[in-house]
């Protein structure tokens, strides 16, 4: 046995696992010279829903990772199924005229759980890749169908859809798009249907027609002819847990229908179970020609994922598409298919979905309506098992703190130093924890993020942040 892995070898410090991670290792999404000032904080294991650091600090993970790990660490069932197919057959491709009995068994297990109109899958090792492919199949199919012009596709400011040249373009991220030239041509982005920051001079459900109408407004200004389709996160998650007025998709699903476009749904995190539905467009009332899927797919236990392809577009695709010149080498990974495989039944055995929509959803949703009384918290909502509060410096007219304060990295901060993981979107403090977490397990993590808003506020208070 390697003596690196004798349990009696010293493990390194903290201090020596910072020191060559600045030294080597360029995290997404980070500015690389302050991290290596502060230093990593180096996750080494973890357990239902909770996670250690290296100094032996307990964190309770209220992101599920990265939105992922929607059956909470330690799945001995997903681990066995990864072993077994790794002894089996670790890889092969689906290039060539061939397939692996994980993928063929995924495939039809997803057509199972997906709405009806899904029988055919096309798979990705991300959902990034996913949303790659995407752009690449609503195209494919107006060529197909002889109506090439229909190239422009539309998505929404503040959308997260990964972080590939497709991914990013699609997505409606300033940031993003101000580093290597984005957006790619032909991808235009309507406004956000963000009540508190468009709406709130109507009711929600008048607002959500509005922004809906959005939608119709830019295919009149572009010219029907010349739009392939739309996409939207069900509740846009990386934004911010924006959750949609109930009247704004099923008024989207109309308009797409009114003007012959495809309507994709990213399912990547609102997927398998996180809204108390299989999928969000299920929450949602909306019948989408396409869904992306990966994180809840494994629950992060590998890599995967993929895009649902509905009938309309399959029968295009398949009856007259000739080769889709498309792929990854990992398209249908035997091993991600495995634990994908492991990770759904055990979604269905431990009726986790049921979960989230009879018992934990509706008992978070009571619970953040309590912290609509803290007098940092301008809004509190729920969907399923996420949720988001809206810190405000003043209550009664939702007045955003100055964004030099950074009112929710200050929050965020006092999480972690309390033993919660909790994220910061400009001053939206979200969550999403493992479907798995009980009602015990959310008072305990209420009981955090009450006490991390009272920290807060004492800081704003200190500071002179209310003023
Ligand atoms: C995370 C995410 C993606 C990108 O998935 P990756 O696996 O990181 O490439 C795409 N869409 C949504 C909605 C996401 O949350």
């Amino acid at each position: 046995m390697n003596a690196v892995l004798q349990p009696t070898s010293p493990v390194r410090s903290t201090q020596s696992w910072q020191a060559a991670d600045s030294a080597h290792f360029l995290h997404p999404f980070t500015d690389f010279q302050s991290l290596a000032r502060k230093g990593s904080r180096i996750i080494t294991r973890a357990e239902g829903i909770y996670l250690w650091d290296s100094d032996g600090h307990k964190l309770l993970d209220a992101m599920s990772g990265l939105w992922c790990v929607n059956v909470g660490y330690g799945q001995r069932a997903l681990v066995d199924a990864a072993a077994k197919q790794m002894m089996e057959l670790p890889f092969y491709n689906a290039f060539f005229q061939t397939a692996t009995p994980p993928a063929i068994e995924l495939a039809e297990l997803l057509s199972e759980v997906t709405p009806p109109q899904f029988k055919h899958v096309f798979f990705s090792g991300s959902g990034s890749e996913g949303n790659d492919t995407v752009v690449r199949m609503v195209r494919r199919y107006w060529d197909v169908l002889g109506q090439p012009d229909r190239q422009v596709i539309i998505s929404r400011h503040n959308a997260y859809h990964g972080s590939t040249m497709a991914g990013a373009s699609l997505g409606g991220m300033s940031g993003m798009h101000a580093q290597g030239g984005l957006p790619i041509p032909n991808i235009v982005h309507i406004e956000q249907p963000y009540w508190a920051e468009h709406g709130r001079s109507m009711s929600r459900d008048e607002f959500g027609k509005v922004a809906a109408g959005w939608l119709e407004a830019k295919i009149l200004e572009i010219g029907a002819d010349k739009v392939a389709a739309f996409i939207g996160e069900p509740v846009q998650g990386a934004g911010g847990v924006i959750i949609p007025p109930d009247t704004y998709w099923p008024e989207i699903q109309r308009i797409c229908d009114q003007y012959g476009i495809l309507l994709v749904s990213d399912e990547v995190i609102c997927g398998f179970g996180r809204t108390g539905h299989w999928f969000g467009c299920e929450r949602f009332g909306f019948r989408p020609d396409l869904m992306t899927f990966a994180k809840g797919v494994t629950s992060g236990y590998v890599p995967l994922g993929g895009v649902m392809v509905g009938d309309r577009i399959a029968k295009v695709l398949i009856e007259q598409g000739g080769e889709f010149e498309h792929g990854y080498t990992y398209s249908g990974h035997p091993v991600a298919c495995a634990v994908a495989l492991a990770n759904i039944k055990l979604i269905r055995e431990q009726r986790l979905v049921e979960h989230v929509h009879d018992d934990v959803g509706p008992y978070l949703a009571k619970a953040y309506e309590t912290l609509r009384d803290h007098p940092l918290v301008g809004d509190a909502e729920t969907c399923g098992l996420m949720g988001a509060l809206l810190l405000v410096k003043d209550k009664a007219r939702w007045t955003p703190f100055d964004p030099a304060v950074g009112i929710g990295m200050v929050c965020r901060g006092h999480c972690f130093a309390n033993g919660l993981v909790m994220r910061a979107v400009g001053s939206r403090m979200i969550i999403a924890p493992p479907l798995v977490i009980t009602r015990a397990q959310i008072d305990e993590m209420m009981a955090l993020i009450r006490r991390c808003l009272d920290l807060t506020l004492a800081d704003a208070q200190r500071e002179g942040w209310l003023a």
